[in-house]
């Protein structure tokens, strides 16, 4: 994967999405269990078949065959460290995605957390009450607060010696499934740019890849990050297709 990596560089840099209001508050959304969804108000329009899940894109990947072998931890590596190393890396690399889509992200053309015909991803406020933010706010605080989480050396620890708390696998599942809606929400709102920028092989690749590790390490499945009538839509309906086609195993 070192050529995708190096690839993605030349991606623009990540930055803060310019969009969101300075008297929003950042909160933790990690005493918050379970899965949190609110209608799209598009919901019931008619919608076209979105473009991820038509040819040729559904296909463009920069690894042929299935992911099954790169998301194996190397011999003599802890399984904590390996899936602690790879959050870090999906969530570097997502970031450079972002980053490079905040043009398009904003509060005006993403005014909720879509991520489907009918899937609206709600964000805890402080009494941990569940609001709809627009998509930018929502990434926002995502990556804050996974900054925050990444750097804080009592959950990631980086200095010899030191263990991975007990509450690793939680933390671990609580990254995963937020990650997982940001890129549901590229997928759903911005593919088109993703084509203009002709990253979508990219894009794939690093879906596929963190789909094929999140169930290697059994961090949360589809089922649990989507709700029953949210598995035919989105992002849902794109690891179906991955799966038909033997990129990621069934
Ligand atoms: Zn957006």
């Amino acid at each position: 994967m070192s050529g995708f990596l190096n690839s993605i560089g030349r991606l623009r840099a990540p930055k803060r999405s310019p969009t969101t209001p300075g008297q929003q508050q950042y909160f933790d959304p990690l005493p918050s269990p379970g899965l949190e969804f609110g209608q799209n108000p598009l919901g019931n329009s008619p919608q076209p078949k979105p473009l991820y899940l038509c040819q040729p894109f559904v296909k463009a990947a920069l690894v042929k065959g299935s992911f099954k072998t790169i998301v194996a931890p190397p011999k003599y590596v802890d399984v904590n460290e390996w899936v602690a190393v790879n959050l870090f890396d999906f969530y570097h690399n997502l970031n450079h995605f972002y980053g490079a889509l905040t043009d398009f992200c904003t509060m005006q053309n993403c005014p909720t957390m879509a991520a489907g015909p009918s899937i609206n991803f709600l964000w805890p406020d402080q009494s941990q009450r569940l609001v709809s933010l627009p998509a930018p706010t929502y990434i926002d605080f995502v990556m804050s607060w996974l900054q925050k989480l990444l750097d804080d050396e009592s959950v990631f620890p980086t200095k010899s010696g030191r263990d991975f708390p007990p509450s690793f696998a939680y933390t671990a599942k609580h990254i995963y499934k937020h990650l997982f809606r940001i890129f549901a929400h590229l997928y759903h709102a911005h593919f088109e740019q993703i084509l203009h920028l002709s990253v979508e092989a990219h894009f794939n690749s690093l879906f596929a890849h963190f789909l094929a590790f999140g169930k290697e390490f059994e961090l949360l499945g589809m089922k649990e990050l989507m709700t029953p009538e949210g598995m035919g839509q989105g992002v849902a309906q794109l690891s179906d297709k991955w799966r038909e086609m033997g990129i990621l195993e069934s």
